[in-house]
C-alpha cells in the first residue's frame, strides 16, 4: 500500500519514507527551560495492527506544560509532547479491521497498555496494572521513547484509534481526547445526571468541557471560580450557577449541597473547604494534578458520609462513548487556533490562565 496521498484525496502530504522508518516534522522541547524547537522525529514502520495518523490539530494540554519543565519527574529531551490528536488515516497495517485510509480518528493519552491485566481486559486500560504507554514520554515496545502529537504524523496501534465524528468540528475535536475524557469519565461514574447537583471547580480547558458535558447529562451544575470573570461563559455554556470562591460567603451559602464535586484547578485548594460543600454520600474528585500532596481532614469526610477521590481519563471504549455523545449532543470545547511556532507563547497564556478555553495547533503549520 502507497504512503503517498495518490488514492486518497483528503490526505495532502507524503511523509519521507528512509529504510521503513518514518521521519516526520515535529516540535519538540530540548530541556526544561529552553523554547520549543522545530525538529523531525522517527515513526516506527507499520506492524500489522498499526495505523500511520496524517496529523491535523492537536490540543495543548497543562499536562505537556508540566512534562516539558520537569516538573513531573526526569525527561528524556528532546521529548514531542502532546495527547490530544486529530487527523486522518494515511496508511494501514494488513490486520487492521476496525479503521481504514482517509477516516477521521484521534489519539488520546495512551498508545498501548498489557491488555492482560483485569484492568485492561475490564476496558480500564488507563488504570492498567502494568502501567499504560503513555503517548508521550513513556517507553515504548521497541524501547523507544514514545513522541507525541504536536507532528505531522503519528503511528499507532488500532486498539488504541478512536474514530471521530463527522458532526464534531476538526479543531475542536482534540481537546475532546484529553480533557474531554478526563472530566466525561467522572462525571459518568459518579452519574452525573437528572436530578444530581454537579459542582465544577475552575472553569479552564477541563473545566468549560465538565460543564457542557454534565449539562447535557441532565445534571444541575455549578461553576466554583476564583471570581466572577467568567460568569457570562459559565452560564453560556449552561450552567445554572456561578459562585467566587475568592468570597468566603460562597462557602456558607452552599454547604450540603452538591452530590458530586469536579476540582479540575492543579494548584492546591482548601479540601476541607469543599468537602463540606458535599452533602449525603458526596464525592469530591480531583481531576487537576497539583504536585505537592494535599491535606486532608478526616472529620470533613466524616459529615455526610463524604468521599474524596481521584480519576485519570478514561478507557477507550469510554473515551469512543465520549466522543460519540458529544457529537449528539452537540458539545465541542471553545478551542483558539495557533500555529506551530506560537506554542511557548501559549504556554505562557496557559499558565496565567490567559485562554478561552484550549489552544489547539494547526498542524498544518508544521508540514
Ligand atoms: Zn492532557
Ligand atoms: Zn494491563
Amino acid at each position: 500500500m502507497p504512503r503517498s496521498s495518490s488514492d486518497n484525496p483528503t490526505a495532502r502530504f507524503s511523509p519521507e519514507l528512509e529504510d521503513a522508518i518514518l521521519t516526520v516534522n515535529a516540535v519538540a522541547a530540548t530541556s526544561a527551560t529552553g523554547p520549543l524547537v522545530r525538529t523531525t522525529v522517527e515513526r516506527r514502520d507499520l506492524g500489522p495492527r498499526d495505523i500511520l495518523i496524517e496529523i491535523r490539530y492537536a490540543g495543548i494540554c497543562h499536562s505537556d506544560i508540566h512534562t516539558v519543565r520537569g516538573e513531573w519527574g526526569d525527561v528524556a529531551y528532546p521529548l514531542t509532547v502532546g495527547h490530544e490528536i486529530v487527523g486522518l488515516v494515511a496508511e494501514v497495517g494488513p490486520e487492521v479491521s476496525r479503521h481504514a485510509v482517509g477516516d477521521r480518528v484521534g489519539v488520546g493519552c495512551m498508545v498501548n497498555s498489557c491488555r492482560e491485566c483485569a484492568n485492561c481486559r475490564a476496558g480500564q486500560e488507563q488504570y492498567c496494572e502494568n502501567g499504560n504507554t503513555g503517548t508521550y514520554g513513556s517507553i515504548d515496545r521497541d524501547g523507544t521513547v514514545t513522541q507525541g502529537g504536536y507532528s505531522t504524523h503519528i503511528v499507532v496501534d488500532e486498539d488504541f484509534v478512536l474514530r471521530v465524528p463527522e458532526s464534531i468540528p476538526y479543531e475542536a475535536a482534540a481537546p475532546l481526547l484529553c480533557a474531554g475524557i478526563t472530566t466525561y469519565s467522572p462525571l459518568a461514574h459518579w452519574k452525573a445526571g437528572p436530578g444530581r447537583k454537579v459542582a465544577v471547580v475552575g472553569l479552564g480547558g477541563l473545566g468549560h468541557l465538565a460543564v457542557k458535558i454534565a449539562v447535557a447529562m441532565g445534571a444541575e451544575v455549578t461553576v466554583l471560580s476564583q471570581t466572577l470573570g467568567k460568569k457570562d461563559d459559565g452560564l453560556a455554556f449552561g450552567a445554572q450557577s456561578y459562585h467566587a470562591t475568592g468570597d468566603t460567603a460562597t462557602f456558607e451559602a452552599l454547604r450540603n449541597s452538591f452530590d458530586l464535586i469536579v476540582n479540575t484547578v492543579s494548584a492546591p485548594i482548601d479540601i476541607a473547604a469543599y468537602l463540606r460543600l458535599l452533602r449525603l454520600d458526596g464525592t469530591l474528585v480531583s481531576v487537576g494534578a497539583p504536585p505537592e500532596p494535599l491535606p486532608v481532614p478526616v472529620f470533613a469526610l466524616f459529615g455526610n458520609r463524604r468521599s474524596f477521590a481521584g480519576s485519570s481519563i478514561g478507557g477507550i471504549a469510554e473515551t469512543q462513548e465520549m466522543l460519540d455523545f458529544c457529537a449528539e449532543r452537540g458539545i465541542a470545547p471553545e478551542v483558539e487556533v495557533i500555529g506551530a511556532d506560537e506554542v511557548d507563547e501559549a504556554y505562557e497564556r496557559v499558565l496565567r490562565s490567559d485562554v478561552r478555553y484550549r489552544f489547539v495547533i494547526d498542524i498544518d503549520t508544521l508540514r
